[in-house]
């Protein structure tokens, strides 16, 4: 495993019956990089995502994550792993609606044995950077599409993971306040320090990665690609001191 290497899937196989998702693939995430995954539907980036994730056990093998093997974990040790060293987020959001937005942030801290205060305290401080100030107290309901994915991301991030994953997290919105996710999703991970890993079949979307990975029938096709576009996360750093997302998408 090189030095600057979080996560690692090493030779993952995986079927379902006769259907082959995965066909052997390696893939390294580094420390700190945005990558996406793409490729057609049916393709194995879901399954690849579940594998890397813990989500899933690929049928042969390895998944390491800061040097640990972590796919021959238990489940009861996995789910506290994707509790703590991942963040998720998914095509729509999946809060839980009675909740108002701080405590969707705060539940994966509260699940960790942190105190409801400590955690509601630590979630709102989230929701400022996030272009999120004065909607600690709404429900999902009385959130638009891009907020609610502003909350997610939130969620995803307030156990400082180090490695988010995220399955077309634009995939419900329109494509202005997809782009807007989009750059927040990336800045907001790339200021915490943390690798995102981003399942897409949307070029937009991979756009904002620094490596395009394309997985055919359960392999990955090339090489890195270079990144599509350059340039449009460098003023990620400001962004956050500023407090970007002003632009609220309503
Ligand atoms: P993608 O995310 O690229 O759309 P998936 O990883 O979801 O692809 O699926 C890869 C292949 O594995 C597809 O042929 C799909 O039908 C199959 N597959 C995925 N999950 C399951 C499952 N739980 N049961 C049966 N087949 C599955």
């Amino acid at each position: 495993m090189s030095s600057h290497s979080v996560l690692e899937g090493r030779g993952l196989k995986k079927s379902f019956g006769p259907t082959v998702a995965l066909a052997g693939v390696d893939l390294t995430i580094h420390r700190g990089e945005a990558v996406a995954i793409m490729g057609p539907s049916g393709s194995g980036k879901s399954t690849l995502l579940h594998c890397l994730a813990g989500i899933m056990r690929p049928d042969s093998g390895e998944v390491h994550l800061l040097g640990d093997r972590i796919d021959t974990l238990g489940e009861r040790r996995r789910s506290a792993l994707r509790r703590t060293r991942f963040g998720f987020v998914f095509q729509f959001g999946q809060l839980l609606p009675e909740l108002p937005a701080e405590e969707n942030v705060a539940l994966p801290l509260m699940l960790g044995d942190v105190s409801r205060r400590q955690a509601v305290l630590q979630a709102r401080s989230w929701f400022g950077p996030l272009g999120l100030g004065g909607m600690e107290g709404r429900r999902p309901g009385e959130l638009s599409g891009g907020q609610a994915q502003r909350v997610a991301i939130a969620r995803a991030l307030v156990t400082r993971p180090a490695v988010v994953f995220a399955d077309e997290p634009t995939g419900a919105l329109d494509q202005a306040t997809g782009h807007d996710t989009m750059r927040i999703l990336v800045e907001a991970t790339k200021h915490n320090e943390a690798s995102l890993v981003v399942v897409t079949h949307d070029p937009h979307v991979a756009g904002w990665c620094d490596r395009v990975v394309e997985v055919r029938d359960g392999f990955i096709l090339t090489g890195p690609l270079p990144a599509q576009t350059s340039g449009q996360t460098s003023g990620w750093a400001s962004g956050w001191a500023s407090g970007w997302a002003q632009e609220g998408s309503r």
